[in-house]
């Protein structure tokens, strides 16, 4: 059976299959590489037409049950307490629906930016099926377009959300016409 067929997408997407840094290197049977099932899967999603991304995003956070498991997963969610759990003033509306989903979802992905190390395991784990991972795969385009930085990579560059430059664009707040 071919490696590709058993595989997990996100080995089949990951794009360090030759790295740097490492304590051990397995031998790798053959070289997957970034186009094994066609195309990464933001590509293919940013083929989508724009006015048809919003109602499909609508349609996945209306399925999520907020049982917070890609939270619990996540090796990079390590909060004391989740912003999700506060109380007082409770930031993240508790009951389930499209529009509380949407906010909960949105605001894991904003602090994970900069942090998330596409392990997948959010969206493996989701109950509900939601494509977490075109989310922060987004996310750490995202960054890595503006700021230069992929969480995981180089161990010696400044933590993203720890260093400050005159220079840093402010595009994850304002739009460029906006400044
Ligand atoms: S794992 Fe899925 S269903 Fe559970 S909170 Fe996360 S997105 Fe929602
Ligand atoms: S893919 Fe990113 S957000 Fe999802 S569990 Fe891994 S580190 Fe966390
Ligand atoms: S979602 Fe945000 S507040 Fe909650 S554990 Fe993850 S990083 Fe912390």
């Amino acid at each position: 059976m071919p490696l590709a067929e058993i595989i997990a997408g996100k080995c089949q997407d990951c794009q360090y299959q030759e790295m740097d840094n490492y304590d051990e290197l397995l031998p790798y049977p053959q070289k997957i590489g970034l186009t094994a099932k066609g195309e990464n899967v933001l590509t293919a999603y940013e083929k989508l037409e724009f006015e048809k991304r919003w109602p499909e995003w609508a349609r996945h956070f209306e399925n999520c049950i907020q049982c917070f498991a890609c939270r619990k997963v996540c090796p990079m969610c390590y909060c004391t307490e989740c912003i999700a759990s506060k109380n007082e003033p409770r930031l993240i509306p508790q009951s389930v629906g499209g529009k509380q989903n949407t906010v909960w979802q949105i605001t894991r992905i904003m602090h994970l930016a900069g942090r998330c190390i596409d392990c997948g395991e959010c969206e493996r784990v989701c109950p509900a099926k939601l494509p977490l991972r075109r989310l922060t795969l987004k996310m750490r385009q995202i960054v890595n377009d503006y700021y230069k930085y992929v969480p995981g990579l180089d161990p010696r560059q400044d933590l993203f959300w720890s260093s400050y430059s005159k220079k840093d664009p402010e595009y994850l707040i304002f739009k460029p016409e906006e400044k």
